[in-house]
């Protein structure tokens, strides 16, 4: 499994000189499976460019969607592979408000706020709303796992496992959240327990408290405990805020380390930076997952 970094940064795109190092595309992130298909999580404008590399591919495309803000959707009119002619697109939305967010999804194409509609696509375009996990075994080999979001409007953890490799992907999640809680803290840590790679949601800082408590994003501190409580093997931090700039993103980095070093944690962490890929893979006769990461 390789994972890839298309788009790392929450809420709006924020290219500039303050982002030229962690990248300023919204959320995208790229799987290679071993089979060499590809999983995309999530469309927010770094898929143009992985659309690009895979327009040359005749893979299988799976698009897994965490839920429908603009962040995680706005890329699509801009994936090439919906201009090929006969390509099958295979859009996941598991959520119970599937069909909706689908809709949303190709409302950005209705020749108002886009100049090309959804209807003269010459690609495929499936939606996916039930069945995910069994789907996937089938099509592709892999495990898939859900698990709801603390979020504004809800949303969609994915649990990733190809042959005892994992990998998590939750984004836009608020780990202490004001109001009901989907998923509370120890469901999380029970869920996330020894992922291989664990890439969260990691927007706020304490000083952005309590403005933006409720928003549905979480602490950086509280999403490394909570990588150490889970023993997750990598934290990739992910979902930056569009005003944390390069430098203040390496001074967390470092305060990451520190603190895991100091609670004697297994976990590593890294800061998710655009073009940065994460290769993961499990040895011949057993034992732990391999990782390298190349920036
Ligand atoms: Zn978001
Ligand atoms: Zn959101």
């Amino acid at each position: 499994m390789i994972i890839t970094f298309y788009g790392v940064r929450g809420s709006t795109s924020v290219p500039g000189p303050q982002t030229v190092k962690y990248g300023g595309n919204t959320s995208c992130v790229h799987i290679e499976l071993e089979s060499g298909n590809d999983l995309i999580l999530d469309a927010g404008t770094g898929i143009r460019m992985l659309g690009n590399k895979l327009a040359k591919k005749s893979t299988h495309v799976n698009i897994l969607l965490s839920h429908g803000h603009w962040d995680h959707i706005q890329g699509y009119p801009f994936f090439a592979p919906i201009y090929q002619t006969g390509r099958d697109i295979n859009v996941y939305i598991s959520m119970e408000s599937g069909r909706k967010l689908f809709n949303t999804l190709f409302r950005q194409m209705d020749g108002t706020h886009f100049p090309v509609k959804v209807e003269d696509l010459p690609s495929n375009n499936i939606p996916k709303f039930k069945g995910i996990e069994s789907e996937m075994y089938e099509r592709e080999g892999i495990k898939v796992a859900k698990q709801a979001l603390n979020h504004p409007g809800g949303g969609v953890a994915y649990m990733i496992n190809e042959n005892g490799v994992t990998c998590a992907y939750v984004t836009d999640n608020e780990l202490d959240p004001p109001y009901a809680q989907s998923t509370n803290y120890d469901q999380w840590v029970n869920y996330l327990q020894g992922v291989d790679v664990l890439i969260h949601d990691a927007q706020y800082v304490e000083d952005d408290m309590p403005h933006k408590h409720g928003w549905g994003h979480s602490l950086i501190s509280q999403v490394r405990q909570l990588a150490s409580d889970a023993e997750v093997g990598t934290l990739v931090m992910f979902h930056h805020d569009p005003d944390r700039s390069d430098s203040e993103l390496d001074e967390i980095q470092i305060e990451n380390e520190k603190y895991l070093k100091s609670h004697r944690a297994p976990t590593r962490s890294v800061c998710a930076a655009e073009g940065m890929s994460i290769h993961l893979s499990k040895p011949v006769l057993g034992g732990d997952t391999k990782i390298k990461i190349e920036s």
